[in-house]
């Protein structure tokens, strides 16, 4: 075994590797460039580098500095996570060169997998199934469009260099097939620098289907199926082991398969070898065909580790060790079922985009796995993949695994950030999900009814008065000093996305009382300590930055109506008015030299997609302006100082 290792990766999986890596007793290396000098991995590792810039070009996906960085401090290995420089094989060739290990397969099997046509033409040599389609050399549009007939429609433009869903069109008509052709093309030719197409069926049903496979050069073995079915953008977001549905002859018939791939190629280390699977008339032996193969460990992994017990890291590190495979085909079991949820922080109505925030508060219930690579108060910045954590739950059926899953995203706790946690913990609830009818097709075509069931009105109003309850700051005692004839009553303002909430409290007793807010009343009642709204279960309520109420996979932020005032004011009377959060200024109103009075608008800044105004905070001319229109600004930063003293009104 590895007397100390390098993680060239970051976030959660850097995280996640240097767990396994102390777990065996061997040091641990983290690089990070400048926007991750305070990250989780960095805090984890034995000893860390800085690698460079915030840009991944600048520092993740530099090998020359990882190199350096490896020989310095002595690792005899690098363990490339996934993404950056997982699958690339000038970095291998680069590290073996400079006598390092690469914790991974082969340079040749890497690149004997790296494009999907050459791939696919190598996998139908070895007699695995491939997905009916034009996988050869010829571009020519017309070329192409005249193989996509007798295809037959609809097909799938796919870039041969593609990743992570992109430079892929579905095309369902001829009329519609130089459009799409070009759409690929330009996509492909802007995220991999290679504009090569191949065109394949697009299968009916389409499941997605995937073997875990590990190798060791020269043996090869399967650890079983994972589904990744549940999709957005050709993206996974729900995955589970082992597929919902599976016959012993359908595993048998997909694992031989994906295990004749890996031999093909000599494979060491962990692959995945993924399937599109007709699932139109359930799983059939014959209805399965080879998309391409991932070589390197895979974000889903762990559902796998959940079924069989075993740590894929760890047998990462002692195959490439130069042990064999620790365990023969027919020692690797499977029990119960395991389910991984992606959580990202992104806008899911906006179209499941990217967001970014500073994670106010971040908590994950015990009941369940959770890997991540952040905590409270750490940043998803707009450099990296906004994935927060993977939250994993296993059982000893489907049902309990699921329920499981349901219940572990309804006690997650995050604020600060926009989040797909609300959309998980609907999906997760979805009838036919449950009922293991799962297809690609699945998310995209009940989007409505999960946004809907995301949107829970009456919840978020019992939330509000939750928060309203905490921001009311209760004596002991509420009704100490007060007439016991009437009922004691208080108001608090609130303000929820910019919207000032108002909310009305009328005690009847300690214990009790009623709230209103605009037309909806709830009663609350106080019980060993803690309020709860018509009796529903407790909810959780954090101060931090805001007042979060967190409930069933739902949260919201509130802030007290004043002191959002004071806040963004940049403290009362002040010079400098400090940027109350990072984001982006929309407009600078003032320039130096001009004579400001108290409340006047200062500049306006966007964050988490929200405008703020900044105020003077006190009668006076401005001195400085620090920020321009367009700049990205951090918390903290000063945006405009004031003369000192006070400037006489004429
Ligand atoms: P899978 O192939 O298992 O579906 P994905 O393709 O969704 O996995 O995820 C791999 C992608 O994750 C990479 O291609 C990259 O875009 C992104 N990525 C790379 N490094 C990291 C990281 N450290 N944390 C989160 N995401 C990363
Ligand atoms: P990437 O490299 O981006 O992961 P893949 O070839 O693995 O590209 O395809 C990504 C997703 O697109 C699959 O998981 C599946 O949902 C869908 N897909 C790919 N090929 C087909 C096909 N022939 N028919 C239907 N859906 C497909
Ligand atoms: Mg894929």
């Amino acid at each position: 075994m590895f007397r100390k290792i390098l993680i060239a990766n970051r976030g959660e999986i850097a995280c996640r590797i240097i767990k396994t890596a102390r777990h065996l007793g061997v040091a641990t290396v983290a690089v990070y460039s400048d926007a991750d000098r305070d990250a989780m991995h960095v805090a984890a590792a034995d000893e860390a580098v800085h690698i460079g810039g915030s840009a991944p070009k600048d520092s993740y996906l530099n090998v020359q500095t990882i190199i350096d960085a490896a020989l310095k401090t002595g690792a005899e290995a690098i363990h490339p996570g996934y993404g950056f420089l997982s699958e690339n094989p000038d970095f291998v060739d680069a590290l073996t060169a400079a006598g390092l290990i690469f914790i991974g397969p082969s340079a040749s099997a890497i690149r004997a997998m790296g494009l999907k046509d050459a791939a696919k033409a190598l996998m139908e040599q070895a007699g695995v199934p491939v997905v009916p389609g034009y996988h050869g050399e010829r571009q020519d549009a017309d070329f192409l469009h005249m193989r996509a007939e007798s295809i037959g429609y609809p097909v799938l433009i796919k870039a041969v260099a593609g990743g992570g869903g992109k430079g892929m069109r579905r095309v369902d008509a001829p009329s519609t097939f130089m459009e799409g052709l070009r759409a690929a093309k330009a996509e492909a030719a802007n995220a991999f620098g290679n504009d090569a197409v191949l065109i394949e069926k697009y299968v009916a049903s389409p499941r997605h289907i995937e073997v875990q496979v590990f190798g060791d050069g020269t043996d090869a073995v399967h650890l079983f199926e994972r589904d990744c079915s549940l999709q957005r953008r050709h993206q996974k977001v729900i995955e589970e082991a082992p597929a919902p549905g599976m016959t012993a002859e359908m595993r048998e018939a997909m694992g031989s398969a994906a295990v004749r791939a890996a031999k093909t190629i000599g494979y060491s280390g962990a692959g995945t070898v993924e399937f599109i699977v007709d699932g139109s008339e359930g799983l059939r032996p014959d209805r399965f065909w080879f998309m391409e193969m991932n070589t390197r460990l895979q974000v889903e992994h762990p559902v796998t580790e959940a079924i069989t017990g075993l740590d894929l890291v760890e047998w990462q590190l002692r195959v490439a060790s130069g042990e064999p495979l620790p365990l023969k085909q027919e020692q690797i079991e499977l029990r119960g079922h395991a389910f991984e949820a992606r959580l990202y922080a992104e806008d899911v109505p906006a179209g499941f985009l990217p967001a970014t925030g500073t994670l106010a508060h971040l908590q994950f219930p015990s009941n369940c796995r959770a890997d991540t690579g952040v905590s409270t108060g750490d940043m998803i910045s707009p450099w990296y993949d906004p994935m927060i954590a993977k939250i994993i739950t296993h059982g000893p059926t489907r049902d309990i695994a699921l329920a499981k899953l349901t219940r572990a995203l309804e006690e997650t706790e995050v604020a600060g950030t926009v989040t797909n946690l609300t959309f998980l913990t609907a999906l997760s609830r979805h009838s036919g999900f449950r009922a293991g009818e799962v297809d690609t097709g699945l998310i995209p075509r009940d989007l409505a009814s999960l946004l809907a069931d995301s949107s829970h009105n009456g919840l978020e109003h019992a939330m509000i008065a939750r928060a309203a309850l905490h921001a009311a700051r209760l004596p002991k005692d509420p009704l100490a000093g007060f007439s016991l004839w009437q009922p004691l009553r208080q108001t608090v303002m609130l303000e929820k996305d910019g919207d000032v909430v108002t909310v009305a409290f009328a005690f009847r007793g300690a214990n009790q009382c009623r709230i209103d807010i605009s037309e909806h009343s709830y009663t609350a009642t106080q019980t060993g300590g803690c309020w709860r709204i018509e009796g529903q279960p407790e909810m959780r309520v954090v101060e931090a930055n805001g007042i979060h109420v967190f409930a069933a996979g739902r949260s919201i932020t509130l802030r007290l109506h004043d002191l959002l005032q004071r806040e963004t004011a940049g403290g009362q009377g002040s010079d400098v008015t400090l940027a109350p959060m990072p984001g982006l200024v929309r407009a600078m109103l003032v320039q130096a030299g001009q004579d400001v009075e108290l409340g006047e608008p200062l500049c306006i800044l966007e964050a988490m997609k929200m405008e703020h105004t900044l105020r003077a905070s006190r009668d006076g001319r401005v001195a400085e302006v620090f920020a321009h229109e367009g700049a990205q600004i951090s918390a903290g930063d000063p945006l405009v100082r004031l003369e000192a003293g006070n400037v006489a009104h004429g």
